[in-house]
């Protein structure tokens, strides 16, 4: 968090889905209580256990579209059949007293706020390998083996994006990566000051 004049960090968290950017940054939010989370929109159904508000708002894609034609969201993707999206209400509520916020969003989302918001800090984590990703996904359970084809497949992809990002984390061991992200975010918090 930032006590002078200056707003908060916009501190961007993406990578392949399974890569554990969830577990990361829960921890993260432990660890470093003035970091606050943007919650997304989606038109994604809620998986079990996942509260409405908490996890993401769930909307339907009339929602969604109003939002866009709004002007709402900083940005948006479809990733896998489902749209998700930043508001940007919250992000300027945060950011105006000091607080570092933290989006949790995929690579295509990423490069837009690298466009619409230059100073953002992007983090990408990254599996150790491509073997463990897929075991890690498949330990999840919460897609059909159809949707785990199609996501292995577009991780491949976001995997080759990696290099766009300003740092690069492999999440080879949640406690050792948590460190390192938190170690970028201090970094970057003194030159921001
Ligand atoms: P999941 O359905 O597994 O929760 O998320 C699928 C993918 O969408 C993940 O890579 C996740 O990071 C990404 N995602 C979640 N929220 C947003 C968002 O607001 N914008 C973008 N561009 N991607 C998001």
């Amino acid at each position: 968090m930032n006590k002078g004049t200056k707003h908060g960090l916009l501190i961007v968290i993406s990578g392949p889905s399974g890569v554990g950017k969830d577990t990361v940054i829960k921890r993260l939010l432990e660890l470093d209580p003035t970091l606050r989370y943007s919650v997304s929109y989606t038109t994604r159904p809620p998986r079990p256990g996942e509260v409405e508000g908490v996890a993401y708002r769930f909307v339907d894609r009339d929602e969604f579209e109003r939002l866009i034609h709004d002007g709402a969201l900083l940005e948006y993707a479809t990733y896998d059949g489902h749209l998700y999206g930043t508001p940007i209400a919250p992000l300027d509520e945060a950011r105006a007293p000091g607080y570092d916020i933290v989006l949790k969003i995929d690579v295509q989302g990423a490069e837009q706020v690298r466009k619409r918001a230059p100073d953002a800090l992007r983090i990408f984590l990254a599996p150790p390998n491509m073997d463990e990703l897929l075991r890690r996904r498949t330990e999840r359970h919460s897609e059909s083996p159809l949707d785990q084809t199609a996501r292995q497949r577009i991780a491949k992809d976001e995997m080759a994006l990696a290099p766009h990002f300003d740092h690069v984390v492999v999440n080879d061991d949640l406690e050792r990566a948590v460190q390192e992200v938190l170690a970028i975010i201090r970094l970057a918090r003194e030159r921001h000051t």
